[in-house]
């Protein structure tokens, strides 16, 4: 089922991928609306999933950049976090508030969302519903076609643009309704549901708050720099990415900032720093780079290739260790 023609009202829904998110845009055209998606991006997740439903939906995607907003919040939220780094009510809200903005400038009739009363502990609980129903600055026209019935009218089922009759009454963490749904419309493939967000990862976590502790998070780079390689605060502060193999050291090698470390007489792991502060700190990343390497060969000290930023390479001699228990009370997991 493609968008109705004619249809009695417009909307933009919130489309993550999910399955409720999939099941919300079907619901609002059962009930008259023509409807276009809205999928956001940041370096914490992607908008594949939606890129691929909306392709199977045959609807319309604006896919927005939401880092400024999701950054700020990571510094400050203002409804807290949830179990990880993940800042989920006022993350939606300012989602909502987003896309109804972008109601206001094309002139449609409402927002929608996947969500559904009672189905999530922090996010989608009765009262958190209520919490972003007012901060979103859009009132009246936020409309949780999947929830609807247990929830008051909003403007445009008010307005009889928009039927209520075809929306939803359905609450609480089960997935059987969802499920019956989906084979109703013919829904087959969709992620598993709260899936995809790197904040909600407790390690994650950690790697973004040493972050914003020490460097903040300002520049981009060092946030997208998260999620690649293992990560090491060494003595003195310096922030280390090592990466794990042969596709972290080249995506380390492409990122395109920061000085490089790498071994150049066996194999062994490329590190990027952000900033080398001292020479003693660039010491002590040499020296991981070594503990982390195939050393165990070697007859001799590991020799460290060295590429400062402006491309300069220069090599530094560390006695061959591989105790990597040293490093290990460093290392941010
Ligand atoms: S899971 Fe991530 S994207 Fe979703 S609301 Fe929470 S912080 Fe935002």
């Amino acid at each position: 089922m493609n968008n109705p023609q004619p249809a009695t009202c417009k909307g933009f829904s919130l489309l993550s991928g999910g399955l409720d998110s999939q099941l919300a845009v079907r619901v609002l055209q059962r009930a008259g609306a023509y409807v276009e998606a809205i999928a956001f991006a940041t370096p914490f997740f992607s908008p594949d999933a939606a890129r691929k439903a909306a392709a199977a939906l045959g609807i319309k995607l604006h896919v927005v950049d939401f880092t400024a907003d999701e950054l700020a919040l990571v510094e400050n939220p203002p409804h807290g976090f949830g179990g990880a780094m993940n800042p989920c009510i006022d993350c939606h809200m300012t989602m909502i508030k987003r896309a109804g903005e972008m109601m206001a400038a094309r002139g449609f009739d409402f927002v929608a969302t996947g969500e559904v009363a009672g189905q999530r502990p922090m996010s989608q609980n009765r009262q958190a519903l209520g919490i972003v129903e007012r901060g979103c600055g859009i009132a009246g026209r936020l409309v949780r076609p999947l929830s609807a019935k247990l929830l008051e009218p909003t403007k445009p089922e008010l307005d009889g643009i928009l039927d209520r009759e075809k929306l939803l009454d359905i609450s609480g963490r089960g997935r059987e309704r969802q499920i019956a749904l989906a084979a109703e419309f013919g829904i087959v493939d969709y992620p598993s549901p709260a899936g995809g967000c790197k904040l909600t990862e407790e390690g994650f976590g950690r790697k973004l708050k040493d972050l914003r502790d020490h460097e903040g998070l300002k520049d981009r780079r060092l946030v997208e720099l998260l999620s690649i390689a293992r990560r090491f605060r060494l003595r003195g502060g310096t922030s280390v990415a090592l990466g794990r193999d042969k596709t972290e050291n080249a995506a380390l090698h492409a990122a395109g900032f920061g000085t490089l470390l790498a071994p150049a007489n066996c194999p062994g792991p490329t590190a990027l720093i952000p900033e080398v502060k001292s020479p003693e700190e660039l010491a002590d990343a040499a020296a991981l780079v070594a503990t982390y390497s195939r050393c165990d060969r070697l007859e001799t000290d590991v020799e460290i290739l060295v590429t400062a930023p402006d491309g300069k390479q220069r090599r530094i001699r560390v006695p061959r260790s591989c105790d990597r228990a040293t490093f290990k009370p460093y290392q941010i997991m």
